[in-house]
Formats: C-alpha cells, structure tokens, sequence
C-alpha cells in the first residue's frame, strides 16, 4: 500500500483513532495535516510525526468544528493548497459523543454541537476541499462510522443520529461522485477500540479488554490501498476489513 509522499488531512488528530492515525502515517512517509481544536495538543502530536524524509511536510490547522462554516472551511482549503500541490485524502475522524440521555432530557445545546461536529463539519470540509482532492491521482474521502448507525439504542440520543447522518452523507457523496469524480468515499466503522470516548460512553468497561487504535491502522491503510479503488462497497466495519486486510 502506496501511502509515502500522499497528503492527508486527518480531522481529531490529537487523541485517540486520529492521533495513532497521524503518527503512523507519517511513519509510512505520508505528510500529514492535523487539524484539531487545542493548540498545545496539536503542537505534542506535530513532534511525534516522523519526518525522517526529507521531502515530508506536515501541517497544523487549529480549528473547532463545532463552529465550522462556509469561511472557515474556505481558509483550510487555502491553508492546503498554499502549502500543497493536492489532498490525497480527509479522513474525517473527530466526534464527540454528546451525553447519554433520553431524547427527552437531552438538552438542545449539547445536541446542536454533536450535529455541528459530527455531522455538518465533514460536509462542509468534504464538499470544500473537493478541488484540492480533484488534483490528485487517487483521492479518498473517508467518512467514520459506529455500530449505533444502524439501530436506534436508547441514550445515544444525538451521536447515533449524527452517525445514521453521516452513513446517508457517505451514501450521496459516494453516488455523486463515482461518475463525475476520480474521489472514492468510503464510511467505516472502527468497533470499539480503547480510546477516551469509548471509556466514557462504557465507563464499567475494562480498556484492555479492546483493541487499541494502532490494531486499526492495517484497516485505514486499505482504504488508500489499489484494491479499494476498484471496491463497489463503501459501508465498512472493523470485523470484515481486518480480516480482508489480513488474508490480502
Ligand atoms: P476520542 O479519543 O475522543 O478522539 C476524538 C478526537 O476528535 C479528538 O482529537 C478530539 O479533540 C477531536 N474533536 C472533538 N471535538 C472536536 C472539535 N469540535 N473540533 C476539532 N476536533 C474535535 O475519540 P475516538 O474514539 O478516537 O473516535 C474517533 C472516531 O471513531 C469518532 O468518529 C468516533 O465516533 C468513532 N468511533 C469510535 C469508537 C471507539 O470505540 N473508540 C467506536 C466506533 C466509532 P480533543 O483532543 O481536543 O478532545
């Protein structure tokens, strides 16, 4: 899987999924853009990047996506092409789960910033950056899923519907685009894995008793991978890709 000298934009890049993501992929020689929403964690993750190539460039976009609009989604498609001939791929990765409540307790702020965030951002970023994605080769658009996507479960209230949004997002972007667009669009749903939304979502839950965020890499390798782009699915979930990766 070809993935040195590509341009990545990961989105929640300084904890969790993303950060393991961005680190290891740097490692592969990609260079990485992280944007997050909390400078000092940003600057942590930038000096744990690997840039022993001497033709890597990685980048810091500070920003929170709960406030995220037709602007300042302008501004990061500037950042990126100022710095950057392409975007290879977004990995639309942050998401915060909200509180655990019942529909009728939950409170209309808190279920506007779970929208805004998981939702509405990685439209906007998606849709934005469009022509930066357009000048590369091979471009992905990789949209993250959850097992509450699929069946409504009492108390995740607004991050199961952000995540039954984005399934629907993916759906119309994949089938837009696969006639008009060299993009692919991939939505995938990493499972439970030991990060700190998944503690507080199952706090009685023991950590390591799950897979960690570097078991998922092989999986978002793929998506970047030849094979994928001739894949007609674009809904995957941890149990089926990693075996497809490991038999592959
Ligand atoms: P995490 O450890 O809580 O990390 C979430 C990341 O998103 C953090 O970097 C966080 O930044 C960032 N973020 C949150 N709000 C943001 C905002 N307003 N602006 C910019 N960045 C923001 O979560 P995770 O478990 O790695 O989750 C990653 C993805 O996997 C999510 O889409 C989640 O829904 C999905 N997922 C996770 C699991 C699981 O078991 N872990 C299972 C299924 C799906 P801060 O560092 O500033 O908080």
């Amino acid at each position: 899987m070809k993935i040195s000298n590509k341009t990545i934009l990961i989105t929640g890049a300084t904890d969790g999924i993303g950060k393991v993501l961005a680190i290891e992929f740097s490692k592969l020689g990609s260079n990485i853009i992280l944007l997050g929403r909390d400078a000092s964690k940003l600057d942590k993750v930038y000096d744990q990047l690997d840039q022993s190539n001497a033709s890597q460039k990685h980048l810091i976009l500070e920003a929170d996506l709960a406030l995220l609009n037709h602007e300042s989604a302008h501004e990061i498609l500037k950042a990126i092409t100022s710095e950057y001939n392409s975007l290879d791929g977004i990995i639309n990765n942050a998401a915060i789960l909200g509180t655990m409540t019942t529909l009728e307790d939950y409170e209309l702020s808190r279920w506007d910033e779970v929208l805004n965030i998981n939702l509405r951002a990685p439209f906007i970023l998606s849709k934005t950056l469009k022509p930066a994605l357009e000048n590369a080769s091979d471009p992905r658009i990789i949209f993250t899923s959850s097992g509450v996507a699929k069946i409504g479960r009492a108390f995740w209230g607004a991050y199961s519907v952000s995540k039954f949004g984005l399934k629907g997002l993916a759906e119309i972007f994949a089938n837009e685009l696969e006639s008009t667009s060299s993009i692919k669009v991939f939505n995938f749903d990493p499972g439970a894995t030991q990060t700190k939304m998944r503690a507080s979502a199952r706090p009685a839950e023991d950590p390591s008793s799950l897979k960690t965020p570097s078991e998922l890499v092989d999986c978002y390798l793929w998506f970047f991978s030849e094979e994928s782009s001739n894949s007609k699915k674009h809904y995957f979930e941890y149990d089926e890709l990693s075996r497809k990766v490991t038999s592959t």
